[in-house]
């Protein structure tokens, strides 16, 4: 999946939460712009292992495609840690992981990701695992 494709998906799955937050008695005391960040970057964040990517051409991560930053264990390390720093960017960045692995399990032909990693079986909506 496209890189347009993961920020769209990453954008409205954080909007939603937003627009709940808003409705909602919780009121998270979140900053828009930098949830809306954490948000994009979260999105684009998984494919650093994919030299072709808009993320993977500015950093690489010499790993195999859809492994280890496709897996539960990135989503929560990665998430966890930032929202130790700060709040709006790590629920962001939380959401726009979760959209990318979402995302790029959907399509018929996926050939799945790594979502146990360092488990190497693949899953994808469509595809029972090897
Ligand atoms: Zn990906």
């Amino acid at each position: 999946m496209k890189g347009k494709a993961h920020i769209i998906g990453g954008l409205a799955l954080s909007g939603l939460l937003l627009y709940w937050n808003k409705t909602s008695q919780w009121d998270l005391s979140i900053t828009t712009f930098d949830y809306i960040t954490g948000s994009v970057l979260g999105s684009l964040l998984p494919d650093i292992d994919h030299k072709k990517s808009f993320l993977g051409s500015i950093f690489h991560l010499p790993i195999k495609h859809r492994t280890l930053t496709h897996s539960l264990l990135f989503l929560f390390l990665t998430s966890i840690i930032v929202l130790q720093f700060n709040l709006s960017i790590g629920f962001g960045l939380f959401l726009g992981i979760s959209s990318h692995l979402l995302l790029d399990m959907l399509p018929i032909r996926s050939k799945g990701i790594c979502l146990f990693y360092p488990s190497k079986k693949r899953y994808s909506f469509f595809r029972i695992p090897k």
